[in-house]
């Protein structure tokens, strides 16, 4: 199996480049932040739990996103090729969990792959992006509060791996061509 984890701060790109990569190498795309999107516009109690949360650029308690995303494995599992995690774990309890789960499979994370983009960069792409997205939380107040949480709660994320061999850096700004070159460039090197 291949399993991915794009990681990076809100509006580096993960999600355009998830879903580049996941038709490229056949991948199963699970991104915590789409998953809570459809619990919300579904209006399921998990949903409910969750909007106060992302409304306000905090994270959801651990808990509500690790039992969605394990749901989420145990669906999908039979039939898949490796899996990109995009959004998720933003936490290390989450990487952990997420650690725990793959194991129990007999399986694991094979690289964590970072997007580097500037502050000033991510706040002109999140603010574009609330004109067409339609999300509550894409605001300029709002970046504020989810780039805290960033570097509070979800960088620690980056050391876990980091300490298990696991973490390779690219740069995010540029053309979405190159990125996807880049990090397609990353991927062909695993196992090799
Ligand atoms: P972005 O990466 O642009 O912030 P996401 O769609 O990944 O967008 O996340 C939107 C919001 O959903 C986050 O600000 C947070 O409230 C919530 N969220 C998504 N994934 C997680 C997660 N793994 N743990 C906790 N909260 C999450």
């Amino acid at each position: 199996m291949l399993n991915l984890i794009l990681f990076g701060p809100p509006g580096s790109g993960k999600g355009t480049q998830a879903l580049r990569l996941v038709k490229r190498y056949q991948l199963c795309h699970i991104s915590s932040g789409d998953l809570l999107r459809e619990e919300r516009a579904n209006n399921t109690s998990l949903g409910q739990e969750a909007q106060k949360y992302m409304d306000a650029g905090q994270l959801v308690p651990d808990a509500v996103v690790i039992g969605m995303i394990s749901n989420k494995i145990d669906q999908q599992w039979n039939s898949i090729k490796g899996v990109i995690f995009d959004g998720f774990p933003r936490t290390v309890a989450q990487a952990i969990a997420l650690d725990d789960m793959l194991a129990q499979k007999n399986t694991q994370i094979n690289q964590v792959i970072a997007l580097e983009v500037s502050l000033e960069e991510l706040t002109q792409r999140i603010v574009e992006r609330g004109k067409v997205s339609g999300r509550s939380d894409d605001t300029a107040e709002t970046v504020v509060k989810r780039y805290e949480e960033y570097q509070n709660k979800t960088l620690p994320v980056a050391q876990h791996y980091e300490h298990q061999n696991k973490l390779v850096a690219i740069k995010g700004e540029g053309s979405i061509d190159d990125i996807t070159a880049a990090l397609s460039a990353v991927v062909d090197r695993i196992g090799q």
